[in-house]
């Protein structure tokens, strides 16, 4: 999905992520980049410019750049704005909640793809245990009562009996009655579409919404074709007031443009995606969760908002004023307790997993990274300590280290492996605080 625009900020995205230090020159320049992509697939040019502006505004703060990882913080507001952009956060649910039967009208241009998602949304709703009943008002397309039908059949979903002769608004308005004395709980109306908006058709629809005032009118757009779908849903909107939109045609190769402009330029959301000629491609739409794939992010996002969540502030500030004064000093306590906080996180394999590719390298480098079970064992070790041992490992001798093997269930070889690990963790802190931040930079970089 979104091929291209994927590719092109993954790009941006990879360049990020490498930057230790930011500046907002490194901002504006992925900014730029960012902009491009959203131009090339097709985004309303008024919207791109309003989300880099909101985009910049919000990763140029000073808490962005001097964050801990500036790039990863950055991706992250361009997710959440992507997210916002599309209306996510708001309810966009189908608004039901009326005296039975609900109507609900489908409006669009031909092929866009009404008739089908009249019957993907039929079978969406006898699943949630409703009682639909499907109208056929297209009166002009020759096939289109009879398509309406045979859908009807194999979802085995009862279709008004309509015929090509009718009035549009007769039908509605029979069907309407037929719908009240048969106990169904939900009217599907499709209307008929033409290649463009013309004034015709808008007044036969406008006939159509004030008469049964539907609950819903949703507008069905083809994401194929961009730009083009969003300009007809505002002019469907000006003139009927839509709900509004079904987005059809998302598992083709469009670009990405009406998907990402049309909640912001008609201000009304997306409620279904198309993803598939079959009668079950259809899904509700979920902003983040398009977000997430177009950024092809795996659950890097759950990842960052766990550790955000999670991280005890006050720990790691103690922690760095203890390694400021000590010269890079510290104890089995503290390496305890910084276990502990990469433990609240979640399972250590669960959090690799979240980031893509590593579950895949964990577990091609078996063995180099400490596993779940390791960590309890270390745990468990340094936990049979007493408190003086804890704060100077140097004087854990041989009955010591026989003692706490016992008490944390663990074998001599297992405390002494350890305590090997844990001097030479200090040694490299050491190392670092030696350096400083800038040497650390350096270090990194280089
Ligand atoms: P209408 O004129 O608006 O009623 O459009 P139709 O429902 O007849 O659909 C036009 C064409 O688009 C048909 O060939 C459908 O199978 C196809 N179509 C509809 N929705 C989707 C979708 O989400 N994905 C794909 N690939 N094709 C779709």
């Amino acid at each position: 999905m979104f091929a291209a625009l994927s590719d092109k900020l993954d790009l941006v995205f990879k360049k990020l992520r490498g930057q230790g230090v930011m500046t907002e020159d490194n901002v504006k320049d992925a900014l730029r980049e960012v902009r491009l992509a959203l131009l090339e697939a097709d985004v309303n040019f008024k919207v791109v410019k309003d989300f880099i502006e909101k985009v910049r505004t919000r990763a140029v703060g000073t808490e962005v750049l001097q964050s801990l990882a500036p790039g990863q913080q950055v991706i992250k507001i361009v997710h959440d704005e992507l997210v916002l952009l599309m209306g996510g956060g708001e309810d966009n649910s189908l608004d039901l909640a009326a005296k039975p039967p609900v109507a609900i009208m489908l409006v669009g241009l031909q092929g866009a793809g009404k008739t089908t998602s009249c019957g993907k949304l039929a079978k969406y709703l006898k699943a949630q245990r409703k009682k639909p009943l499907l109208v056929p008002a297209d009166v002009y397309r020759p096939a289109a009562i009879e398509q309406l039908k045979v859908l009807g059949r194999q979802l085995d979903i009862e279709v008004f009996d309509s015929l090509a002769t009718q009035k549009p608004l007769d039908i509605c308005r029979e069907a309407l009655r037929y719908a009240t004395l048969n106990g169904f709980d939900v009217i599907i109306y499709d209307t008929a579409g033409r290649h463009q908006i013309d004034d015709y058709l808008m007044e036969e629809l406008e006939g159509i919404r004030d008469e049964l005032a539907p609950r819903e009118i949703l507008f069905v757009a083809d994401a194929m074709t961009g730009q083009e779908a969003v300009n007809v849903a505002q002019g469907f909107n000006d003139r009927l007031g839509i709900t509004g939109v079904v987005l059809t045609k998302l598992d083709g190769d469009a670009k990405g443009g009406a998907a990402l402009s049309i909640k912001a330029v008609t201000g009304k959301p997306v409620k279904f995606v198309g993803l598939g000629e079959k009668l079950d491609a259809l899904d509700v739409f979920h902003a983040d969760r398009l977000v997430s794939r177009i950024l092809g992010m795996g659950d890097v996002l759950t990842l960052i908002e766990k550790a955000q969540a999670s991280f005890d502030e006050k720990e790691t500030e103690r922690m760095q004023q203890k390694m400021k004064k000590s010269g890079g000093q510290f104890d089995l306590e503290d390496f305890r307790n910084q276990l502990q906080q990469i433990k609240k996180m979640g399972s250590l394999e669960s959090i690799m997993n979240l980031i893509p590719g590593m579950g895949k390298a964990m577990k091609q480098m078996q063995g180099a990274q400490p596993s779940e079970k390791e960590l309890k064992r270390i745990e468990a070790i340094i936990d049979s300590m007493t408190a003086k041992e804890r704060a100077n490992h140097t004087i854990i001798n041989g009955s010591r280290r026989l003692r706490i093997a016992k008490g944390s269930g663990t074998s001599v070889q297992e405390v002494n492996q350890l305590l090997k690990r844990f001097t030479e963790a200090q040694k490299v802190v050491k190392q670092l605080q030696k350096m400083g931040p800038k040497g650390l930079m350096k270090g990194m970089k280089g």
